[in-house]
C-alpha cells in the first residue's frame, strides 16, 4: 500500500491524492472557466469535510478542456470505432471544447487506488455542485442520454 495515497478517518482508510495527482488535478482545472472551478472546489471541500462521504471515495476531475479533434474521436466511439457511445456531441459542439472549458467530468478515487464512475456517488456529488452554484447543470439530469460524470455551466 502506498502511504501517500491514503489517510484514515476514525481508523478507516480514505483515499487521498498523491502529489503527482494533485498537480495533474490543478493542471486540468487551469483550462476550466472560473465559475465552474469555484463550484467544484466548494463541492469538493464539502465532500471532503464529511467523514462519511470521504470514506466512499474522493472526487477527481478526469477532464476539463477537450480539443475538437479529441471530441471527434470520442464521437466516433460506438459509431465508426469500437466501444459504447459516450457522447452525442461532435467536435466543437461540446462545452468541453471551449477554452476555457465550460464543462468538467468527475470520477472517484477509491482508497485502493482505483477510479470509479459510480452513479450513486456522482448523484451525491451533483447535489453539492448544484448547491454550490445554481448555474451548474449536471449531465445526470439530462433527458434521454445521461452523462453522469459531466458538469457544465
Ligand atoms: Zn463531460
Amino acid at each position: 500500500m502506498e502511504e501517500a495515497a491514503v489517510y484514515t478517518v476514525r481508523g478507516r482508510v480514505a483515499p487521498r491524492l498523491t502529489v503527482e495527482q494533485k498537480i495533474r488535478q490543478a493542471k486540468r482545472l487551469l483550462n476550466v472557466c472560473p465559475e465552474l472551478v469555484d463550484a467544484y472546489q466548494v463541492a469538493l471541500r464539502r465532500w471532503s469535510g464529511d467523514p462519511a462521504l470521504r470514506l466512499l471515495g474522493l472526487p477527481i476531475v478526469t477532464e476539463g478542456h477537450r480539443s475538437a479533434e479529441e471530441q471527434d474521436k470520442l464521437y466516433a466511439r460506438g459509431r465508426s470505432a469500437p466501444g459504447p457511445i459516450v457522447t452525442y456531441k461532435r467536435g466543437g459542439e461540446s462545452k468541453h471544447n471551449s477554452l476555457p472549458s465550460r464543462a468538467l467530468d468527475v470520477a472517484f478515487l477509491l482508497a485502493d487506488g482505483s477510479v470509479v464512475w459510480s452513479g450513486v456517488l456522482l448523484s451525491k456529488f451533483a447535489r453539492l455542485m448544484k448547491a454550490a452554484d445554481v448555474r451548474v447543470r449536471w449531465g445526470g439530469d439530462w433527458p434521454g442520454f445521461k452523462d453522469r460524470p459531466h458538469f457544465e455551466v
